[in-house]
């Protein structure tokens, strides 16, 4: 029997929610570049981005979480042990 991680309904995985802290971004670009179908930049600084993420951006969103230099990106629905950086 499969156990239910975080981002599993009854195993079936759920999209990925995602807020990013505009007052903490500081316009990097790696999150567009790692996911460009969730992340856009526009301009030199302003980053827009979708609040949700479907199963087939779900890898490049948690790459783009462990990328951000400022930790500025927070999902919800993805498994924790995915977007966990070493903060030592
Ligand atoms: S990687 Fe982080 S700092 Fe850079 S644009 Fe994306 S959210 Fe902003």
């Amino acid at each position: 029997m499969a156990v239910p991680v975080a981002g599993d309904v009854e195993g079936t995985r759920v999209p990925v929610r995602l807020v990013v802290d505009l007052n903490r971004c500081e316009g990097y670009a790696q999150c567009a570049f790692l996911a460009p179908d969730v992340f856009t930049m526009h301009g030199e600084e302003a980053l827009m981005y979708s609040p949700r993420a479907g199963q087939a951006q779900r890898e490049q969103v948690i790459r783009a979480v462990a990328a951000c230099p400022v930790q500025a990106i927070t999902v919800d629905g993805a498994d924790a042990e995915e977007t966990r950086t070493d903060a030592r």
